[in-house]
């Protein structure tokens, strides 16, 4: 067919949709269970989908977190892993990768993102201080609060409403910040914790001109800024596609002007970074480094391994310049888009806009008959689960977990399920299967009866806790 033909029957249809930029190798067989099978395997896990087996999953949208399909170079990488416990080339390959795209100096691998947080709290916090941030992440406020840190939400109001249509629920509210350092002074201020796109808010943006002053306000107190930089290169799909200035740039330009105006940052490489495991923290600061380094062969391994193998570094070095690609990018978030806009046309409520890397159910919205200690969220989660074997995760009360003071339930404003996307490992077809299986339940909201916890465990609580119906 000739490139006129082409075009013409282009023009005629009026449609131009995208498409992946790759094509697949290899294929994975996923096994489809009946009905009575997932009602089995849902009690066996306490209502939890974290404790499901994998392969009573059908589709698995539980996390996008080391479950990506790695390219044929990065498995080619693998081939290449130098194994010597000290000065493995693979180290210097991906010490190269994150100064070029990342453009920190000092680099210290990590077997996954929280070896960093928990190297980087220990090393950065002084007991008693506030660690401000835009919104609490899981793992990274456990951490500061471990080391002695009390976590403070200086995001701005529009992330905790997830029908506020602003284009960058992920700034941080200044006036918030310049409040708590008045309150308590700079030097009670350990760091700035800054998440770009910030996971708890559905995936929501920072915008540059947010992080330009933000550095600034640091800057002038003598606070330092680091930055969870796991799904950097997401946020800067969003700020080339909103922020005036910006739409003509490359994302890997625009990653490498963030992380500019920044102290350091950390990442979990299992989300952009295209691989299973691996995680990294990297900082301009000498001294910080030297104990940062220090701390590495403690809690994780040799400084120039951090507890991964050769051949995970190589992978991860190459995952980083893929994730950077502006086509990779366009059909990562398109994917999430056109999930969303199946169910955005059958009315199903959720946070918008949507981000970078799910749709998050707004779980209060589908049962206004539930308290929030009946666990709308989990229960949600366990609904889509017994429809069709998809395997999504709760973001609310029980991610949340409880007061470190008063020892009661944190109740977060939202209450969310998240329908978590891979990247490059699902087809659009799965993403119908999907859409087809929130709106039947959706459909069948009414009859929903919440959850009661039965086990709870100390730490992280939603990754192991047990529920049982409300009968
Ligand atoms: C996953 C994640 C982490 C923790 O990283 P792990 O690799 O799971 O240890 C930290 N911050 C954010 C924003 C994350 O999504």
């Amino acid at each position: 067919m000739s490139d006129t033909v082409h075009r013409t029957m282009g023009q005629q249809s009026g449609r131009r949709s995208w498409a992946e930029p790759w094509k697949i190798k290899m294929v994975e067989p996923l096994r489809m269970t009946s009905h009575d099978e997932r009602v089995a395997a849902l009690a066996e896990a306490g209502y939890n989908t974290f404790l499901l087996r994998s392969d009573d999953v059908y589709i698995d949208l539980l996390t996008d977190s080391g479950t990506n399909a790695m390219s044929d170079r990065q498995w080619a990488g693998m081939m290449l892993g130098d194994e010597a416990y000290a000065g493995s080339r693979n180290y210097y390959h991906l010490e190269t990768a994150i100064q070029n795209y990342y453009g920190y100096e000092f680099v210290v691998p990590t077997h996954q993102g929280r070896g960093a947080e928990h190297l980087l709290s220990q090393a950065a916090i002084r007991k008693g201080q506030f660690v401000p941030g835009n919104m609490y992440f899981t793992t990274t406020r456990l951490h500061q609060e471990l080391a002695g840190g009390t976590f403070v939400d200086v995001i701005v109001d529009a992330a905790h409403d997830p029908a506020d249509l602003s284009p960058f629920k992920g700034d941080v509210d200044l006036e918030k910040l310049e409040r708590l350092i008045a309150a308590h002074g700079p030097g009670e201020i350990a760091y700035v914790s800054l998440a770009a796109t910030v996971n708890m808010a559905g995936g929501q943006p920072v915008s540059m001109a947010n992080v330009t002053a933000l550095h600034e306000l640091c800057r002038r107190h003598g606070i330092p800024l680091y930055l969870d930089a796991t799904r950097l290169a997401e946020n800067a799909f969003f700020i080339q596609e909103r922020e005036p200035g910006y739409s003509g740039k490359p994302i890997a330009a625009i990653v490498r002007e963030f992380c500019s105006h920044t102290d350091g940052a950390w990442m979990s490489a299992k989300k952009d970074a295209l691989v299973n495991i691996g995680g990294w923290l990297a900082v301009r600061d000498g001294t910080l480094f030297e104990e940062l380094r220090n701390l590495v062969v403690v809690y994780e391994g040799l400084h120039t391994y951090g507890g991964l193998a050769g051949r995970d570094m190589e992978a991860m070095a190459i995952g980083i310049a893929e994730s950077m690609q502006d086509d990779h990018m366009r059909s990562r978030i398109g994917q999430v888009r056109y999930l969303a806009e199946l169910l955005e046309d059958w009315g199903v409520p959720m946070v918008k806009p949507v981000g970078g890397h799910a749709i998050f159910l707004d779980a209060r919205a589908f049962y206004p008959q539930l308290r929030q200690d009946q666990f709308p969220a989990q229960t949600l989660a366990a609904e889509l689960y017994l429809d069709t074997g998809i395997r999504s995760m709760e973001r609310g009360v029980v991610s949340a977990g409880r007061d470190p003071t008063t020892g009661g339930h944190n109740y977060p404003k939202l209450e969310l399920t998240r329908l978590t996307l891979p990247r490059r490992v699902y087809t659009q077809a799965h993403m119908d299967v999907v859409a087809e299986s929130v709106k039947a339940v959706y459909d069948a909201r009414a009859s929903a009866r919440g959850l009661a916890m039965v086990y709870e465990p100390r730490y992280l609580r939603f990754f192991q806790a047990r529920f049982e119906p409300i009968s």
